[in-house]
């Protein structure tokens, strides 16, 4: 069998956001402002700075405002949440992120059920999560609908694969979990307390592993011909010189000769997130402007 194809999230993630900035020019000739993303950082954290950076960089290059609020490590959650109330009353501002981690002072669930639903462009907010349970229309996180997105390029229509989620957080596995089962897969969801975890994965048509263990699934585990969503960002030490280097959960080069397709870690999944972040934000744009958006143009 032939090696399986390297699925090219950057490429993917590309398109999706010049699809983005051409529904964003259309969205400020319709309302007559551009549509706006607020992201608030609190801390220091180096790799939440580069995030946020990044994703500032990006909804300006789309054609959007961007407001970026960075605030001191030790603000006290009453500021924190005064800010989220300000932004969800600011007509401005289409989406609200705010960066996580919090610093540990600061309660995230609490900061997250505050940012309006309507402007939940993580999608994370008890509604949105409950509206999402429920089939509704609403706001999805980023990466998991970056997944299904990378997954629907590559397979077509879903209906009836088996999938297999590995992991089972809040930000990643369980909104996939409900993404798929909205695709019609037959959805199984493992966690550390699964038994047999390598047997229930290569009953997988599609394995997305969210777990946070370098290329803890080995190629054996993998069904011939699968497809495999690797989400795991993990730092390791390079063998060479002691530098540090991104691997996924998956063992790629194992994986590969097995799959038919499959994510790279990087340029697979992580460049996805950014982008679907735009695209949640020019829908939301949309919703709160009451402006139609053809569907299908995202
Ligand atoms: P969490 O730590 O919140 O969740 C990890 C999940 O993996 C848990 O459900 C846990 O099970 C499960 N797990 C842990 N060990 C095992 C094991 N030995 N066998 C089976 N399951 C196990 O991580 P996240 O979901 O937030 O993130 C997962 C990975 O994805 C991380 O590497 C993170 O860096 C990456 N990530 C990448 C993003 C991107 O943009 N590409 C965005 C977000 C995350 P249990 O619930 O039982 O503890």
């Amino acid at each position: 069998m032939s090696e399986a194809a390297l699925i090219d999230g950057k490429a993917s993630a590309e398109r999706l956001r010049a699809r983005v900035a051409e529904v964003a020019a259309g969205f400020e000739s319709a309302a007559g402002r551009k549509a706006g993303l607020a992201v608030v950082l609190v801390g220091e954290d180096p790799a939440s700075q580069v995030y946020v950076r990044s994703k500032g960089k990006q909804t300006v290059a789309a054609g959007m405002a961007s407001f970026e609020h960075k605030l001191p490590a030790d603000t006290p959650e009453a500021e924190l949440l005064a800010l989220v109330a300000r932004l969800n009353a600011d007509p401005a501002v289409d989406g609200i992120l705010v960066q996580l981690p919090l610093p540990a002072h600061i309660d995230e669930t609490k900061v997250i059920a505050t940012i309006d639903p309507n402007k939940d462009v993580d999608g994370l907010t008890p509604v949105s999560s409950g509206r999402l349970a429920l089939g509704l229309p609403g706001l999805v996180p980023c990466t998991p609908l970056g997944c299904v997105m990378l997954l629907k390029e590559n397979r077509g229509d879903l209906t009836g694969l088996d999938a297999v989620v590995i992991g089972r957080s809040i930000l990643v596995g369980k909104p996939v979990v409900q993404l798929l089962l909205q695709e019609n897969c037959t959805v199984t969801v493992a966690h550390s307390r699964t038994r047999d975890l390598p047997a229930v994965v290569r009953r997988a048509d599609i394995v997305v592993a969210a777990v946070g263990r370098p290329e803890m699934v080995r190629g054996d585990w993998i069904k011939p011909g699968a497809t495999v969503i690797d989400v795991g960002i993990n730092r390791v030490p390079a063998a060479e010189d002691g530098r540090t280097r991104l691997v996924g959960d998956v063992a790629l080069a194992e994986a590969r000769a097995v799959a038919s397709a499959i994510t790279p870690v990087p340029g697979g999944v992580g460049p996805m997130t950014i982008a679907v972040l735009l695209r949640n934000t020019i829908v939301a744009a949309h919703r709160n402007a009451g402006i139609e958006l053809a569907d299908g143009a995202l």
